[in-house]
């Protein structure tokens, strides 16, 4: 007998049908003799209708309250699931992040989880309750309603696991587990059967989103082993922890693509001390995360600086560089949306040589051309025309003969 923290996806709560059937899975795992904490998403695509509706009365709605009206979404789903487990006989109760007490900084859309008081949650399973949390929401010190970004009910769930030292934390979602590239796209991927922490955060990272990123690093921070499966089968999954000896380190574990992705280049940058100092701090002070920078080579005393940005961000982010800009004397800005990221993730690339190459000859074949290249010690990233981007990322996984990959 253990704590049991299970989540599911939008997808798998879209229809009465598919509530009753999570009902009858989450009631399953309580008569097995475990205490369950479920955290659930907004049913279906009502997170993203809700964005719709805000922007048809204000383009630029304020960040307060859009979280109002997101936040409205996940209700709906804790109280139907509650509901669905009564009618089969089992107790059950929905509590809001604000009733448990999910406490998170005020930066809204994107707010950070601080603290998660358990005292509620130990209450209501004390008193043989299933618990049903609702994701993606939180509520500051001062009873500020927060979300925690796109995807953040996979962040609930882990802060949940972490706080109350969950014997499991199963994500379950629309496909079987983690796959060498998005099995929507690439028909032949593989599902792999455990994949580390760091692979993990930075496939998320790179778009992958069957885990959102805050989630991959929290997990990886309070190390919370995670067991992503699927809502609709009883195949096994993936795991994901970390590293033993046993496990056996791939060059290539996956390839990742993320279309949300904006290009914002400044040209004719003085090249002195501190401008990207200047430049960046003032892009943080907006609470908006810089993905890759790249500086060009300095050409009579100037230079061009392009970053990316979620395309969530490029308009903010672009108003702030252009502000910048004129305070430095650059001469002008650039905001491209139309770009994607490719990225190739394997904790074994840091020592096979090559692997980059490899990628790019595989881009090269296809006649796709390449804007910006990161690397990390097991990350390989390409900004390219978001047009190519599902004919790369077939074209990557089959350089790799990750459709052959053994399942380990
Ligand atoms: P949920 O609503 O359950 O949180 P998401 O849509 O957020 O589901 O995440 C699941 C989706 O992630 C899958 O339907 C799949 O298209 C996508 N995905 C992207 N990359 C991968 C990958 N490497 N492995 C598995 N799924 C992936
Ligand atoms: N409903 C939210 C979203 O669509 C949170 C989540 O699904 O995890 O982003
Ligand atoms: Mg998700």
């Amino acid at each position: 007998m253990g704590l049991i923290v299970q989540k599911y996806g939008g997808t798998s709560v879209a229809t009465p049908e598919r509530i009753k059937h999570v009902a009858r899975r989450v009631v399953n795992t309580k008569v097995a003799g475990n205490d369950v904490v479920v955290v659930v998403s907004a049913p279906g695509d009502t997170t993203d209708h809700l964005i719709e509706l805000a922007k048809q009365v204000n383009e630029r709605p304020p960040a307060r309250e859009m979280d109002m009206l997101l936040a409205t979404g996940e209700q709906i789903s804790i109280a139907l699931l509650a509901m669905a487990i009564h009618a089969i006989g089992h107790s059950a109760i929905s509590l809001t992040g604000a009733q448990v007490r999910i406490l998170t900084d005020g930066v809204h859309t994107k707010a950070r989880i601080l603290e998660v008081d358990r005292e509620r949650i130990h209450r209501e399973l004390a008193r043989g309750n299933i618990v049903i949390v609702a994701g993606f929401q939180g509520v500051t010190p001062d009873n500020e309603i927060t979300t925690l970004g796109r995807g953040g009910s996979d962040v609930t769930a882990v802060a949940l696991a972490s706080a109350l030292d969950a014997q499991a934390c199963e994500i379950y979602t629309d496909v079987e587990g983690v796959y060498t590239a998005d099995p929507r796209i690439v028909p032949e991927a593989k599902k792999l059967d455990f994949v580390s922490f760091d692979e993990i955060l930075e496939m998320a990272s790179s778009g992958a989103v069957v885990l959102q990123t805050r989630a991959a690093e929290y997990a990886k921070q309070y190390n919370v082993p995670l067991h992503i499966r699927s809502t609709f089968s009883e195949a096994e999954g993936t795991r994901i922890g970390e590293v033993t000896a046993m496990e056996k380190v791939r060059v290539v574990t996956a390839v990742a693509h993320d279309r949300n992705v904006a290009k914002i280049t400044i040209t004719d940058v003085p090249d002195v001390p501190g401008i990207a100092h200047r430049l960046f701090s003032a892009i943080a002070a907006k609470h908006i995360n810089v993905d890759m920078i790249v500086q060009s080579a300095s050409r009579e005393g100037v230079t061009d600086i392009s970053f990316t940005v979620a395309a969530t961000d490029g308009e903010a982010a672009a108003e702030v560089a252009q502000e910048v800009a004129r305070e430095i004397g650059a001469s002008g800005v650039m905001w491209e949306g139309g770009v994607a990221k490719i990225s190739i993730v394997g904790a074994g690339m840091v020592t096979n040589p090559g692997v980059a190459a490899k990628m790019f000859g595989a881009l090269a074949q296809e006649g796709i051309n390449i804007q910006l290249i990161s690397t990390s010690e097991i990350k390989v990233s390409c900004i390219i025309d978001e047009k190519d981007v599902e004919r790369a990322v077939r074209a990557v996984h089959r350089a790799f003969n990750l459709d052959q990959i053994d399942r380990v």
